[in-house]
Order: structure tokens, then sequence, then C-alpha cells
């Protein structure tokens, strides 16, 4: 079934605007230096303060309301975007949400993305965060998702379970669109960009973008930037949901591990703790382009595009794409971390 035909609720602004940074260019260097950067700003989807799960909610709201659900169930971290963006989608589909969230210890009042989830009206359940910091998610989550969808089936709801990150052949087909967005922009400025840079996080942005590439014979290669550890095993889902969605859309391409590129040296510590080179890159985008980063997705992935370039690994004649996945509402849940490092 092409992708016209599967149920979509509209729930972004788009097309999203894809633009050039010049200023920054010219911070890191100039045309000597730099190649030109143009980015393209999911951060804008304009689903409540934006970010890349817009694209991917149209596609499982579309699902959840074919299947007469009532209430939409999803799990993440507890600064979680798609968390936030989830609660946003089921209020304006007129149904219930309810979110299981991974909580750190020593937390004070609810900031950022959990503020919101509140604001929402979201029913919000915790699990402990286990003993490892830079992992996501509790272990308790899967029993507490089943208890909670048990719980909702017992006051006669419709709970419909959307898989962290909203990464699954449903979800996919949010970037498997967003990708012909893309191709169609670049055509239209006469744009072909070396390569696309993009956050690698539960991977099914990455397992729509190289399927969409693919399928839309995009002119760059994908350039994954990891936020978290967890290979080969991610890889393995990512190219699962690719050929799931490629599947559900009845369409003949298929991917490989081969087709997959993600760097793993940007993410330090782990998910969710920026790295020095994530903090700089927040700062430098604010500063010279004013648009805001995040310090868990996009301040890690343009921290890796700074470095590439610096070191020269990047023709200055050739120009890249950066993909704004959104998440700045996480900023203000780490307020002492950029307090500590950026000269206010
Ligand atoms: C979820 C998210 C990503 C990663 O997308 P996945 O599909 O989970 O890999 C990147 N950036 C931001 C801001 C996000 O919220």
């Amino acid at each position: 079934m092409p992708i016209s035909s599967q149920p979509r609720f509209p729930l972004a602004t788009l097309p999203t605007p894809l633009h050039e940074l010049k200023r920054l260019r010219e911070a890191l260097g100039g045309p000597r230096k730099c190649p030109r950067i143009l980015i393209k700003r999911d951060d804008l989807t304009g689903l409540a303060l934006g970010g890349n799960k817009a694209r991917k909610l149209e596609f499982l709201v579309g699902d959840a309301l074919r299947g007469g659900a009532t209430v939409l169930v999803t799990t993440g971290a507890e600064q979680s975007n798609h968390a936030r963006m989830t609660a946003a989608a089921a209020r304006m589909a007129g149904l219930g949400a309810a979110l299981v969230l991974t909580r750190k210890p020593a937390c004070g009042p609810p900031q950022g993305n959990l503020l919101l989830d509140y604001l929402l009206g979201a029913e919000v359940h915790f699990v402990p965060a286990g003993p490892d910091p830079a992992k996501a998610t509790g272990d308790g989550e899967a029993a507490k998702v089943a208890e909670v969808m048990a719980a909702l089936k017992e006051r006669g709801e419709r709970p419909y379970l959307i898989p962290i990150g909203g990464s699954s052949p449903v979800g996919a087909c949010g970037y498997v669109a967003g990708t012909l967005e893309i191709v169609q922009q670049l055509l239209s400025m006469g744009e072909a960009p070396s390569r696309l840079y993009y956050a690698a996080g539960s991977r099914g942005t990455q397992a729509a973008l190289v399927l969409g590439a693919k399928m839309y014979s995009a002119p760059y290669l994908l350039y994954g930037v990891a936020v978290s550890g967890g290979e080969p095993e991610k890889t393995g889902r990512a190219v699962r949901i690719a050929n799931e969605t490629a599947s559900l859309l009845g369409v003949g391409a298929r991917v490989g591990p081969e087709d997959f590129v993600t760097d793993q040296g940007y993410f330090g510590a782990g998910y969710g703790i920026p790295t020095a080179g994530c903090l700089e890159a927040l700062r430098m985008l604010a500063r010279h382009e004013g648009i805001f980063l995040d310090p868990i997705y996009t301040g890690k992935v343009m921290a890796a595009l700074i470095d590439h370039i610096r070191r020269g690994q990047i023709d200055p004649s050739e120009a890249v794409l950066f993909l704004h996945t959104g998440g700045a509402p996480a900023l203000f849940a780490y307020a002492e971390q950029l307090e500590l490092s950026v000269d206010f």
C-alpha cells in the first residue's frame, strides 16, 4: 500500500523549512575551510514545540484511530520528546495519553518535557532508573507497561501501545514521506549535499531515512551519529524496521546492515549526558544562528559535524545537510549543566 493510502492524522506543519547556515560557516573558517551547511528544520514541525516525532505520530495516530483506540500509551526517558509529543497528539485526536517514564533519582519539580506532559494532562507513571546512568530506560519498564495497559482495559479503555521513540514500521512511514519532502526541496533549490547528518536514537528515524533514500534516490550519504551505545543490536533493529516498512508500503527495496553508517564517537558517557563538544555546539548555533539545539540528540550530532569540518574531513566545495530533529524543551531540565559549562 503506497504511503498516500496509509491512515494519517495531520499533526505537523509541513513542509518544514530547509535553509543555509551562513554565519555558522563563517564561524568555522568560511569558504576556504568549511563546506556550505544546510539545515532541515524539523524542530519546526509545530506539534507542541515541534520535533521529529510529529512525522511518525501522524501515521501512528492514523493507525490508532483506525483501530478504534481511546488512549495512546508510550514509554521513554523522563525528558522524552517523544512522550511529550505523543501526549499532545493524543489531545489533538481527542484521545487520552498514558506515559511510562524512567525517572532518575534526586529530581526537583517537573521541568522541560515532563512539565509539559503534566500540562497536557497525561497520566504519568514512573519506573526507577537502573544503576547505569548512561541507559535511557529502567529495567522495570516492560512490567509497568503491561500493568498500565491492563488497568486501562479494566476501565473500559482501548489502549494503543506505541513503542519507544515511535520506532515501528508504521511510525517509520513518517520519515519515508519526510525523505520525499527533503529530496523535492533539494531538487527545487538545485542542491545536492554530500552527507545528511542526523541523530540515531531508537532508530526509527534512521530506518526510515535509509529506506527513503533508496526509494527516492537521495543525493546524500546518510551519516548517523549515535546518541547512546548498544551496537550491533540497534543496527539490527533499524534493518528490521526498514524492511518491515518496505513490506507495509509494498515497495521492493530492501536494506541490510551495510547500508548503515552510525558513528559511535560522539555520545560520550552515554544517553542524556552532554559532552563538551555538545555544549559548544549548543552555544555556537544559538549565538551565530539564533537556533536552539538540544543537549541529548542534536547537540551531539552538530558536535560531530563541527569536529569533521575542523579536521578537514569534508571538502569545503561540498554542501552538507543537518537534520534538526528538535528537542529544545529538554534544555530547561539541564539548567545546572548549562550554567556550569556555558559562559552566561
Ligand atoms: C527521538 C529523537 C531523535 C532520535 O530519533 P529516533 O527515531 O528515536 O532515532 C533525535 N532527536 C530528537 C530531538 C528526538 O527527540
